[in-house]
C-alpha cells in the first residue's frame, strides 16, 4: 500500500501502527520520498478494515491525496514494525501547515500532575509548529529550529516509542530539554524568567512567571510584544480604550482595525454572531482571524462598539476579527489576563511582521512596554490568515499561517515546473509542479527592500522544500512591478522561458483553479489596478476566458486618473472626473465634497481634461472611491481601499432602490461599455434632493450589481456562456458580492466565487500558475 499526501511528520507511521497491531496483522510500514508504504498481512476481512480505517480515522494534520494498493506474497510475519526511513530520490512528500494545539496537548497543559503542566511549548505528532520551523527537507528534527534543543531522557523515550501520541514528533520538549520563554522589558533587560512556570507565582513584573507578568502588564494597559508562531505580535487589553488607542498612535496605524484574541467560542459569541460555518472556521487547527458580524450592540451604530472591546479596536466597523488561540502560549496568557485581548502584528505601519529576536527588539522598542518573547526560532515570517464566511462556505482574504504550504490541487496538470511571481499588491508567489499548486505565505506589497527580501527569500525556500526546478516564470505584464523585474531578472541569468500574463486574466484564472474548473466563463473583475495591454489602467474588467487566454469583451467606461498615485490616495479627485463625465452641461453648484476640494477642484478637472498626468482607467476601485467622496465618507485614504470598505459599511441594507447606468456595444469589435459615471450622476442628483448618504451608498451598490448583471447578460446572449467567474478586491465588499451573486443567480447563471484564495491580489499568483500550465499543454497540442 502507498498513501500519498501530508503524511510524513503528522504521526501518519504509528497511526498505521496501531491500526494494524490492533487488528491483528502482520507487517511493516515506513517512509520514503513519495510519502508512507506498508504491508500488511492477516485474515482478508482485517486487512478490508485495515484500508477503510486508514482513510477514516487518519490523524488529524494529515491529508489522504491517494492511497494506491496491490497484492504481494505474504512472508508469514505476525509482527507489525516500524521500518527504517530511507533517503535520497526526489522529493515529493508534503510539509505540513502549523497547527493549534490538540485536545490531548490542552488536557495536558491544564493537568497539575503532568510533566508538560503549564509548558508553553507543549505538541504532539497531531498538532503544534511546523512549516514556521521547517528549514529544510526531510522533515526531521535536526532540519528545523529545534535541532539546538537536546532530547531529555523521558522526551527521547516519547520519541522513538511507536505506540506513543509523541512518536517522531519533530518539535517534542519538556520544561526539562525545550524553549523556555523570558519577558524583557523595553530596553531587551529580563523581567522574569526564564524560570519554570508555576515556580513562581507573584505574578507581578520581576516574579518568576513570564506570562503571569506579562498578563498584568497587560490588565495594566501597557503594551506587550508577543512571539507567536510566524513572528512577534502586539498585544493590549481589548477592552482598554488608552491602551488600544496608544497602540494605534505608537505602531502609526490610523484606522485599520485590529483583530482581538479570546479564550474560546462562548468569549467570541459574547462579542459576535457565530453561525456554524464561522463556528467550524474558528475552531479548525488552522485558526485563521474569522471576520465577524458583530453582536446587536456593536453593529446598531456605525462606530459603537460592544462593550468589552475598545472603540479603537475596529472604529466604524460592522464587523470584527476573531481568532482563538492558536498556541499553548497564547492559552496560558488567555487564562491569566482572564479577557479578550488585541493581537496584531509586531511591525510599523506598513513594514513586514517582525520575526527575529534582535529585529523585533529593536524595531518594536518604541512600541512595545514588554517583550513575551522564548529562544525557538521562528524560520520562516508568517502572518495571521484571515477568513470569513460566505454563502456557507470559507472564503480566505489572507491565507498564510494555518494554509501554507499546504499545496492545492488544480485543474490541470503543470507539464513542466512553474513558479509564478504574483502582483506588487498583497504579493503571493506560487511554485507548481504535477497536480499541486504551492501558493506562498503571504509575503506584502513589495515596495520596501524587506518585503523584497521576503519574496526572494521566500521562493528560494520553496524551491527547496519542494525540490522545484522552475522551466517557465508567470509574471504580470505591468513592468514596473518588482516581481516582474524579479521574473525577467531570472530569465536574464538562467534562461528560463517567460510567460506574461495579464493581470485580471490572472484573476479569473485563479477564480477558475479555486473552484476545479477550467473555463470558458464569463469572468468579472473588478479591482483597483491592473496593468491593460492597451496602455490604460484596468481595473472594471469582463472577460470571455479560459485557463489559456481571454478576450476583453466589456468594461467600465474609461475615466482621467488625475495625478496618478495621487488619485488613489485622494478619492474625491475621482469623484471630480466622474462628477465631470456624468454631468457634461457642467458639475452642479453646491456638492460638499467640491467645497471641501475646492482649493485644487479647478486644476484637477483641467489636469483631468487636458489628459495632463492623468491616464485612462476603467477601475472599478475607483469608481467607489467617486462615490465615497460624493458622500463625504472620506477624501484621502490611509490605507488601500479603505474608502470603498467606508462606503459598504456606511449602505442602508434594508434599501432596495437603485441607480441605472447605460451599457453600449461601442467600443472596437463590439465591445460593451459601461457606464459608472451615470451611477455617479445620480447619486448626485439624489444627494442634492436630500436623500440620505445611506440611502445613496445602497442604490450605488445596487446601481453597480445591476451593472454587472445586465452586462453579463448581454455576453450571455452573445457567446451563450452562463457561468460567470467573480474576482478581484472589490468583491471583498461583502454587501456587492452578496447582491451580485443573488442577482446572477436568479437570471440563471452559474456563479463561481472564491474559497481557497483570496479574491484580491493575494490570488493572482495561482492565476499566473495555471495559465502558464494551460499554455504549455496548448502549445503541446
Ligand atoms: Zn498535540
Ligand atoms: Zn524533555
Ligand atoms: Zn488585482
Amino acid at each position: 500500500m502507498r498513501v500519498e499526501g501530508i503524511v510524513q511528520g503528522v504521526g501518519f507511521r504509528p497511526f498505521v501502527y496501531s491500526l494494524a497491531t490492533s487488528l491483528g496483522l502482520g507487517g511493516l510500514v515506513g517512509n520514503d520520498v513519495d510519502g508512507v508504504f506498508a504491508e500488511v498481512e492477516g485474515p482478508a476481512e482485517a486487512v478490508t478494515r485495515f484500508l477503510a480505517q486508514l482513510e477514516q480515522d487518519a490523524p488529524p494534520l494529515s491529508r489522504i491525496e491517494r492511497v494506491t494498493t496491490k497484492t504481494i506474497t505474504p512472508n508469514g510475519t505476525s509482527s507489525f514494525i516500524i521500518a527504517p526511513t530511507q533517503s535520497g530520490g526526489a522529493r515529493t512528500t508534503l510539509v505540513s501547515a502549523d497547527s493549534a494545539p490538540c485536545a490531548d496537548c490542552l488536557a495536558e497543559l491544564a493537568d497539575p500532575a503532568d510533566r508538560r503542566f503549564g509548558y508553553p511549548f507543549i505538541n504532539c505528532t497531531n498538532c503544534g509548529p511546523r512549516f514556521t520551523i521547517v528549514k529544510d527537507v526531510p522533515y526531521d528534527r535536526a532540519l528545523t529550529t529545534m535541532a539546538r534543543f537536546e532530547m531529555c531522557r523521558l522526551c527521547a523515550a516519547e520519541y522513538h516509542d511507536p505506540a506513543d501520541r509523541r512518536f517522531h514528533a519533530q518539535p517534542v520538549c519538556c520544561p526539562a530539554c525545550g524553549p523556555r520563554l523570558r519577558l524583557l522589558d523595553a530596553a531587551g533587560k529580563d523581567m522574569a524568567g526564564p524560570e519554570l512556570p508555576g515556580q513562581s507565582g507573584a505574578g507581578q513584573p520581576g516574579a518568576g512567571d513570564p506570562v503571569a507578568a506579562a498578563a498584568s502588564l497587560l490588565r495594566a494597559g501597557q503594551i506587550v510584544a508577543v512571539k507567536g508562531l510566524g513572528g512577534y505580535h502586539l498585544a493590549v487589553d481589548a477592552g482598554s480604550e488608552s491602551a488600544a488607542a496608544a497602540l494605534r498612535a505608537r505602531k502609526h496605524r490610523e484606522d485599520k482595525p485590529f483583530a482581538v484574541l479570546v479564550a474560546d467560542l462562548a468569549a467570541a459569541r459574547a462579542l459576535c454572531a457565530v453561525d456554524p460555518a464561522a463556528q467550524a472556521l474558528l475552531t479548525s487547527a488552522r485558526r485563521p482571524i474569522v471576520l465577524l458580524p458583530r453582536n446587536a450592540a456593536g453593529a446598531a451604530g456605525a462606530g459603537a462598539a460592544a462593550p468589552s472591546v475598545a472603540p479603537s479596536v475596529a472604529p466604524g466597523n460592522r464587523q470584527l476579527g476573531i481568532m482563538l488561540p492558536y498556541t499553548p502560549l497564547h492559552h496560558l496568557l488567555l487564562r491569566e489576563t482572564g479577557r479578550p485581548i488585541v493581537l496584531t502584528s509586531g511591525n510599523v505601519s506598513d513594514e513586514p511582521i517582525v520575526y527575529i529576536d534582535a529585529e523585533a527588539l529593536a524595531q518594536l522598542a518604541g512600541i512595545a512596554d514588554a517583550f513575551l518573547t522564548h529562544d525557538r526560532e521562528i524560520h520562516i515570517r508568517t502572518d495571521d490568515s484571515v477568513a470569513r464566511v460566505f454563502r456557507g462556505r470559507p472564503a480566505l482574504v489572507r491565507r498564510s499561517r494555518g494554509y501554507v504550504p499546504e499545496p492545492l490541487r488544480v485543474p490541470l496538470a503543470f507539464a513542466r515546473p512553474v513558479l509564478a511571481c504574483g502582483s506588487e499588491l498583497k504579493n503571493t508567489f506560487c511554485l507548481g509542479r504535477g497536480q499541486h499548486a504551492f501558493v506562498s505565505h503571504h509575503i506584502g506589497d513589495l515596495e520596501n527592500m524587506q518585503t523584497l527580501r521576503s519574496f526572494t527569500e521566500g521562493i528560494e525556500h520553496f524551491r527547496r522544500l519542494f525540490d522545484i526546478e522552475p522551466q517557465v516564470v508567470a509574471h504580470d505584464l505591468h513592468p514596473e512591478y518588482l516581481s516582474t523585474k524579479y521574473a525577467l531578472d531570472l530569465a536574464d541569468a538562467t534562461g528560463v522561458e517567460l510567460a506574461g500574463v495579464q493581470h485580471h486574466h490572472a484573476h479569473i484564472a485563479s477564480c477558475l483553479a479555486d473552484n476545479a474548473q477550467r473555463g470558458p466563463v464569463i469572468g468579472v473583475a473588478f479591482d483597483g489596478t491592473g496593468y491593460g495591454p492597451d496602455g490604460t489602467i484596468w481595473g472594471g474588467e469582463f472577460l470571455i476566458a479560459d485557463l489559456a487566454g481571454f478576450e476583453r469583451a466589456g468594461h467600465l467606461t474609461g475615466v482621467p486618473l488625475p495625478g496618478g498615485a495621487a488619485a488613489i490616495r485622494q478619492p474625491w479627485r475621482m469623484a471630480a472626473v466622474y462628477l465631470d463625465a456624468a454631468c457634461p452641461a457642467g458639475i452642479p453648484a453646491g456638492l460638499e465634497v467640491a467645497r471641501r476640494n475646492e482649493g485644487s477642484w479647478a486644476n484637477v478637472l483641467t489636469m483631468a481634461r487636458r489628459g495632463i498626468n492623468a491616464p485612462v482607467t476603467s477601475s472599478a476601485g475607483r469608481l467607489f472611491d467617486a462615490a465615497a467622496a460624493l458622500l463625504g465618507v472620506r477624501d484621502v485614504i490611509n490605507y488601500e481601499g479603505q474608502a470603498a470598505i467606508e462606503l459598504e459599511q456606511l449602505a442602508d441594507v434594508a434599501e432596495r432602490g437603485s441607480y441605472p447606468a447605460r451599457i453600449t456595444a461601442d467600443g472596437p469589435g463590439g465591445q460593451l461599455r459601461a457606464a459608472g459615471a451615470d451611477l455617479i450622476g445620480a447619486a448626485a442628483a439624489d444627494l442634492m434632493a436630500g436623500a440620505a448618504p445611506a440611502t445613496i451608498a445602497a442604490r450605488f451598490h445596487n446601481g453597480v450589481t445591476t451593472l454587472i448583471a445586465d452586462t453579463c447578460t448581454a455576453l450571455r446572449d452573445r457567446c451563450g456562456l452562463a457561468t460567470v467567474a467573480l474576482s478581484g478586491g472589490v468583491f471583498q465588499n461583502q454587501l456587492l458580492s452578496g447582491a451580485v451573486v443573488s442577482e446572477l443567480t436568479e437570471r440563471g447563471f452559474t456563479v463561481l466565487v472564491h474559497s481557497r484564495v483570496p479574491c484580491n491580489d493575494g490570488g493572482i499568483s495561482l492565476g499566473q500558475a495555471v495559465v502558464a500550465a494551460a499554455r504549455d499543454q496548448l502549445a503541446a497540442g
